[in-house]
């Protein structure tokens, strides 16, 4: 009885020590919808918990526990990185994305959403779509990364771009001394939404860029805009991308790919893209440190996006977000330059100038101050 007994406590305290660096962690069950989802919220320090839903079909609870707390986390860093006045937050659906989805499961995470009354804020993310938060919305203000008819930012994918575009100068600032844009060469792995635009802006400032997709209506649809433009386009095999010779590397399709074996093969000078989760860990941004290959954080630069969510509870405002996303050219050459004078790889300067930013705002937070403006909610449902 007594082993029995120290053993539920000991995976009672199992729990609480995964989320030990966590605030708050809700499961939620509607068994009516079949609704089974994970709200994790790591840091509400700067605001907030602002962080995407993932729908997926989780072999276990663990491993879907262990994806909430892991990318909630990283929710932090970015909001940091991007200064808006959120914290980090994510949430995860057990299910599968084809064959689970209904608008009612949708309008009971919706609630359980709303029964945090705003310590989380939520929108699409792998698996879920903005038509899903159509019907969450209407359990809960607490939505955002909606369609412009429905108040939303729209389009994501600008402004991220827009960043990609910004840490791009901010590396060729740390490499040639200026910021311009064209004259050099850029190999771009992904011509999706945000590739797309990213190789358009190079074309227009008159860069020569290699390009690579599994998509050929992508490349040929890039081989068309730089017959516009001064630039100009070379099509490249997809296992052929990290070894080409270039300035930069532009990594716009998945996460992962930095890793021992592209590694081995990339011939640029620095890494620039807006792909999730470059690093496949944190070893490989000391080998790329190694290696003489800069490496520009992708949580700051592909934070376009988030600042538009986050503009948009405000009211979305297009110029006041283009304005905000240009601070990614600082933050980057903050971060460079931190790196370069304490040695420390570009990812630790990163992460550290975060939780900077995290520490100096919970020594302010330590006294009463009047509720912050505006309360991070523009929709009135009623
Ligand atoms: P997307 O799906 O529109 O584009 C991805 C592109 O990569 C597609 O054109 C696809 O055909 C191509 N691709 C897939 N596998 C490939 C391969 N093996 N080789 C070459 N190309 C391949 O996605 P997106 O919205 O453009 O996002 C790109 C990346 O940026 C993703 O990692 C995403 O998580 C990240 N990101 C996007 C945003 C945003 O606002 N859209 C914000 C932050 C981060």
């Amino acid at each position: 009885m007594k082993v029995a007994e120290e053993t539920s406590m000991t995976k009672e305290f199992e729990l609480f020590d995964k989320m030990s660096e966590h605030e708050q962690v809700v499961f939620c069950n509607d068994p009516s919808t079949g609704l089974r989802a994970i709200i994790a919220i790591h840091n509400t320090t700067l605001g907030p918990a602002l962080g995407g839903c993932r729908m997926q079909p989780y072999n276990s609870m663990d491993e879907a526990l262990e994806d909430v707390l892991r990318l909630s986390k990283g929710m932090t860093y970015k909001c940091a990185a991007a200064d808006v006045d959120f914290g980090g937050g994510k949430a995860v659906i057990i299910g599968d994305p084809k064959t689970d989805k209904s608008p009612e499961l949708f309008r009971a995470f919706g609630q359980f959403v709303n029964s945090l009354g705003g310590r989380f804020y939520t929108g699409t993310d792998m698996g879920t779509s903005m038509d899903d938060f159509i019907h969450a919305m209407k359990e809960t203000n607490f939505i955002n990364g909606l369609p412009e008819a429905y108040g939303g930012g729209g389009d994501s994918s600008i402004p991220t771009a827009a960043g990609v575009l910004y840490g791009i100068k901010a590396t060729n600032r740390m490499l040639f001394g200026n910021d311009e844009l064209g004259g050099h060469k850029y190999a771009i792995q992904g011509l999706g939404k945000v590739g797309f635009k990213v190789a358009c802006g190079l074309l227009e400032a008159g860069a020569h860029i290699y390009v690579t997709d599994i998509n050929p209506d992508n490349l040929l649809a890039i081989e068309e805009k730089a017959a516009t433009t001064t630039g100009s386009v070379m099509v490249i095999a997809k296992e052929d991308i990290y070894s080409q010779e270039a300035d930069i590397f532009v990594p716009c399709a998945f996460g992962g790919i930095i890793n021992e074996n592209t590694i081995a093969q990339f011939k640029v000078k620095a890494i620039v893209g807006a792909a999730n989760n470059q690093l496949l860990n944190d070893t490989h941004g000391k080998m790329l440190q190694e290696k003489g290959i800069l490496y520009a954080p992708d949580y700051i630069v592909n934070s376009g996006g988030l600042i538009q969510v986050a503009d948009e509870l405000y009211g979305i405002n297009h110029e006041r977000v283009l304005a905000k996303t240009k601070h990614i050219y600082d933050s980057i050459l903050e971060v460079y330059q931190e790196a370069k004078s304490s040695g420390r790889t570009t990812e630790e300067s990163a992460n550290q100038m975060c939780e900077k930013r995290i520490a100096d705002r919970s020594k302010r937070n330590s006294f009463y101050t009047a509720p912050a403006k505006p309360k991070w909610s523009i929709r009135n449902l009623s």
